[in-house]
């Protein structure tokens, strides 16, 4: 599920493309100026930025500079309403994969965005374990163990979030928000449930478990010994 994080002051392009990719099935990250943004993207990992030109804050243009520094192969695809000539290429000798003028179709930036995505550098970490637990990202295969786990997408999802944070302790609220992209009710069991038939396929027949419960806090994916179970 690819990751993408929009960069955009104006609250109604911002919502309008949040919720278009949203449907599209990416997980979505938003922030509302130059600052947050930048950020957010040099801490977290996007596949893709969507990034507004002119910002509060700092400018794009300054944001995709100092994000080239961090991440060089980070693609970015521009919006500006500057339709002229120069800042078209001022954008792509910056370093932006693609740029689109506004106002725009989200059907038209949705193809760039495809497009840009296809011809992404392949992502550094294409396997992930932790003991026997292996996840190869490019096959989209899970298996503990040597076995194949046969994961549900959103236990794969599941599964792949708790992997990358290996050794963390996760909320119900951080794990609904990266996998699910919802914000968290309290009363709602998703989370819960959905670990439940994750430990099901990854930990039931085996002796060493991997995903623990933090009683009140949330879960975490270890190796045993470093912190005593509670469950
Ligand atoms: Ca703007």
């Amino acid at each position: 599920m690819p990751r993408i994080l929009i960069i955009e002051d104006e609250q109604k392009i911002a919502s309008f493309v949040k919720q278009g990719f949203s449907q599209e099935g990416f997980v979505v990250d938003v922030a509302s100026d130059g600052i947050d943004g930048l950020h957010l993207a040099t801490t977290s990992e996007y596949d893709l930025l969507v990034l507004d030109v002119m910002l509060p804050g700092r400018d794009g243009w300054s944001v995709l500079e100092e994000i080239r520094r961090h991440r060089p192969d980070q693609p970015v695809i521009l919006l500006t309403a500057l339709d002229a000539v120069s800042h078209r290429v001022k954008g792509l000798t910056a370093g932006a994969d693609d740029y689109l003028v506004k106002p725009f179709a989200f059907s038209e930036l949705l193809a760039r965005v495809r497009n840009v995505l296809r011809r992404a550098p392949v992502h550094p970490v294409e396997v992930l374990c932790l003991d026997d637990l292996e996840m190869d990202l490019l096959r989209h295969k899970a298996t503990r163990a040597g076995k194949s786990l046969d994961l549900a997408p959103q236990e794969y999802r599941l599964l792949e979030y708790l992997l990358r944070h290996a050794g963390e302790v996760l909320t119900r609220t951080r794990i609904a928000e990266q996998v699910w992209d919802m914000n968290f009710d309290g009363d709602s069991n998703v989370v819960d449930v959905a670990i439940r038939r994750l430990r099901r396929k990854v930990d039931d027949t085996f002796a060493q478990k991997l995903i623990h419960t933090l009683r009140g806090v949330g879960y975490v994916l270890e190796q045993r010994g470093a912190r005593d179970e509670e469950k």
